[in-house]
């Protein structure tokens, strides 16, 4: 087995530690591989319930009227996730695209917008004009607020309740970390603040920002009474198919208006073609619940490995996990630098390439990508990225396949090696 290992030059002594940590995680990979079972048979039945028929995956173009392939997929994206509607489209070009949508769509001047879990995802500050840009949501008037999470990383349900005023109209909660070492917020925790949320005001609009949580738990944030969850195709749910998208799920008010906004005013959802793209959407929703299964894996062995080796991760090498990103501090650029050119090492696309960090749009430091991709820029795929500033962490997702996943993990400890950032005795 080591023998073609070894034809990616990983030495012995790599290989020996990641197999040994391997070994250690036989019931967390179990328990990981219910879920997987769980969420694949609701995936099924979602498709049998919306009688899916290969008629569906015929293209359209132009307006798209009539997409039944189109309002097919829209339906059991609304199953899944246990919503009244849903807008799935590949009009919606990323996941920011898709958050913003949500939010210009349901906010009107003089409305406020409160976030519950921070600060939210570096791309929406320039979405909601905390950092100043062009057409932002305080261009229209609309204010914002935010609440921060509590050390340990709860609600601060006190502040929420002094924060909540007669403007206050959407409720913004982040359940994936982003580029910050909090917390992933579970969905059970999720639900229980929007119950606290909706007591104080039944109106309220509650979005959670659903992105790499899609799959990872038995339950989803529109389980528990979410107005509208959304997140990017080219992350969990696109299951490494989908070649671009977004989706928004929720109730059917907030779901007109977001189609509204998406389209425009008197067209909504009857417009937009599926351009083809139908098959791999729904074949790509299919398969998600494995490939994030075997995502999780791989996350759940880097940090492992990592921690063994006296790095803060977060989450820990044992806790329960809700989003499939990995934190792992490294404290020195190098460190970071290095991590990010093993996952590049380790790509099928682009693997001879060597990332370096540079400025780019939406984000207010230098970061490093690593991603060789099907999808350009789909972090489904095994990526990991990370903002040049303290503490240099590296965020580690992704992985089509656990095997792939776990030469990842074996080309970032052998780059550290050889860079002497890590010594293995
Ligand atoms: C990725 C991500 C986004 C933005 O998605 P893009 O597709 O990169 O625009 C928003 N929020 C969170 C938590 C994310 O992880």
């Amino acid at each position: 087995m080591d023998n073609i290992y070894k034809q990616f030059d990983i030495d012995d002594d790599v290989f020996e530690f990641v197999k040994n940590t391997e070994d250690t995680l036989k019931d967390r990979f179990l328990k990981a591989d219910e879920i997987c079972e769980y969420n694949q048979l609701k995936v099924i039945k979602a498709m049998q319930d919306a009688k899916l028929a290969e008629a569906h995956f015929n293209p359209t173009t132009g307006y798209g009227y009539n997409d039944i392939g189109r309002d097919t997929l829209e339906k059991i994206y609304a199953n899944v996730f246990n919503t009244e509607d849903a807008l799935v489209r590949a009009q919606i070009t990323c996941g920011t695209h898709a958050l913003s949508i949500a939010l210009a769509a349901n906010l009107r001047p003089g409305d406020e917008l409160l976030s519950i879990s921070g600060k939210p995802y570096d791309t929406l500050e320039e979405v909601i004009g905390i950092r100043e840009s062009n057409g932002s949501l305080k261009e229209f008037g609309i204010t914002y607020s935010q609440v921060d999470l509590l050390a340990d990383g709860s609600f601060d349900k006190d502040g929420i309740k002094k924060a909540i005023n007669e403007k206050t109209k959407v409720i913004a909660i982040q359940r994936s970390k982003g580029y910050q070492t909090r917390k992933t917020l579970s969905p059970y925790d999720i639900g229980d603040v929007i119950k606290f949320v909706k007591e104080i005001n039944k109106d309220l609009i509650v979005m959670v920002d659903n992105c790499y949580g899609e799959f990872v738990n038995l339950h989803e944030p529109s389980d528990f009474g979410a107005d509208m969850t959304v997140g990017s195709l080219i992350k969990n749910p696109g299951g490494g198919l989908a070649p671009v998208g977004g989706y928004i799920v929720g109730t059917k008010k907030c779901i007109e208006n977001c189609a509204y906004r998406l389209t425009s005013p008197g067209l909504g959802k009857e417009v937009g073609p599926s351009l083809g793209v139908t098959k791999d959407f729904i074949q790509g929703l299919f398969m998600a619940p494995n490939v994030v299964n075997a995502a999780l894996k791989g996350a759940i062995l880097l940090a492992n490995v990592y921690e063994k080796l006296g790095f803060r991760v977060v989450p820990d090498s044992k806790e329960d996990r809700f989003d499939i990103i990995q934190a792992i501090d490294f404290n020195k650029p190098e460190g970071l630098i290095e991590f990010c050119r093993g996952i590049q090492s380790a790509a099928v696309v682009d693997s001879f390439v060597v990332p370096e960090p540079w400025a780019m749009p939406g984000y207010d430091s230098d970061v490093i990508m690593a991603a060789g991709a099907f999808v350009s820029g789909s972090s489904i795929e095994l990526s990991a990225d990370g903002p040049l500033r303290p503490d240099y962490t590296a965020y580690y997702q992704g992985g089509l396949t656990f095997n792939h996943a776990k030469l990842g993990v074996l080309l970032t400890l052998q780059k550290l090696k050889n860079a002497n950032i890590v010594k293995l005795s």
